[in-house]
């Protein structure tokens, strides 16, 4: 159980053995993750494809939204199922659903997810989740899925070859905020090296996850980042997206990933927000937060939820009527402590 060099404690293994229960050779398998995927996701499934591919499973990524661009470079061609993905679970033996544990968060998928025949989850959000039953490697105090997807492989013996490797890299790195969070515990940083040794080349991945931008996005930052409002007496501060600008700088959701750490980053800040007009009329607000500032539970109030200091809602109503809402519950929340 400690090949890999990082000792899996035995509830994360149990929970492995149960989740390879499902996994026997031969089987057909759809792997998802939420909407937006990030780098924790798209890593986790890219690993899992590697893992489960060399044992002989059929495996296909099947996504309710399109990969972001920024991570294309790890996925296998042919792996990336998504524009049929609806087919792809229909069609599949099994499901492992990651990154994620609330069928709300798999937008076209939920139906036919709630179909399968069988339903595995790995992942390390606080919620209860919505999801089927089945087996679950699920850990909050993990760092990242791509933690326990390592966890996994290492408890099961699985040999994690390097493009597996990198994969997890990606989710551990993109999740703790290049190992800046909360989330950077010695564990992660152990696996981390633990990935390193098996041929990760750090700065080649720096590269390609945040020093490949098109020039959109930086564009997209300076208009989002003009909108700034501080509330400096509460330690509260928000930007929010102009409507139509994704559309202007050809960007996408993912784009926008890291300019709520700018709100967040000035000195007596607690609670940062960033707000979305999306495309189907509804208002996507991402929460962070400095402290003992609880967000998980800011957004749980919406219907969302999240980390304790990283989390996410969308909302009914105009931008303008969201931001209200949520400001004021922010405001509550921050004048009560
Ligand atoms: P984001 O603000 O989208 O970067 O998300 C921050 C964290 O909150 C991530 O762990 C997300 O998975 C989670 N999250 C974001 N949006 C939602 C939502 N609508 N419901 C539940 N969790 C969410
Ligand atoms: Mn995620
Ligand atoms: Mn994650």
């Amino acid at each position: 159980m400690t090949t890999n060099g990082v000792p899996v404690p035995a509830e994360r293994a149990r929970a492995a053995e149960q989740v390879a229960a499902v996994l026997a050779p031969g089987r057909r398998v759809a792997l998802t993750t939420h909407v937006n995927a990030d780098g924790d996701g798209v890593g986790s499934e890219v690993a899992l494809w590697h893992l489960l591919t060399a044992r002989g499973l059929r495996a296909a990524i099947a996504n309710p939204t399109p990969i972001p661009e920024r991570f294309h470079f790890l996925v296998p061609a042919g792996a990336d199922r998504s524009e049929r993905a609806a087919r792809e679970i229909e069609a599949a033996d099994v499901v492992v659903v990651l990154d994620i544990s609330e069928l709300s968060r798999l937008g076209d998928l939920a139906r036919a997810i709630t179909q399968s025949h069988a339903v595995a989850c790995i992942d390390h959000h606080v919620s209860q989740g919505s999801l089927p039953g089945g087996p679950r490697l699920v850990a909050p105090e993990a760092a990242a899925t791509a933690e326990l997807v390592f966890d996994l492989a290492t408890a099961l013996d699985w040999p994690i070859g390097s493009e597996a490797a990198r994969a997890l890299y990606v989710g551990i790195l993109t999740d703790t905020g290049a190992f800046r969070f909360a989330n950077t515990t010695p564990r992660a940083l152990r696996v981390a090296g633990a990935l390193l040794e098996r041929g990760v080349n750090p700065e080649s991945i720096y590269e390609s996850v945040y020093a490949s931008a098109p020039e959109g996005r930086v564009r997209l930052m300076v208009e989002v980042l003009e909108t700034l409002v501080v509330e400096r007496e509460r330690g509260l501060a928000w930007v929010t997206v102009p409507p139509d600008a994704l559309q202007r700088h050809h960007a996408t959701a993912d784009d926008l990933d890291g300019i709520v750490e700018y709100p967040r980053s000035i000195a007596g800040v607690r609670l940062a927000l960033l707000f979305r007009q999306l495309a189907n009329g509804r208002v996507k607000v991402s929460f962070r937060s400095l402290g003992d500032v609880d967000v998980a539970e800011l957004a749980h109030r919406f219907g969302g939820g999240g980390h304790k200091k990283a989390a996410g809602a969308s909302l009914d109503g105009t931008l303008a009527a969201a931001q209200e809402q949520v400001l004021a519950a922010a405001r509550e929340y921050l004048n009560g402590r």
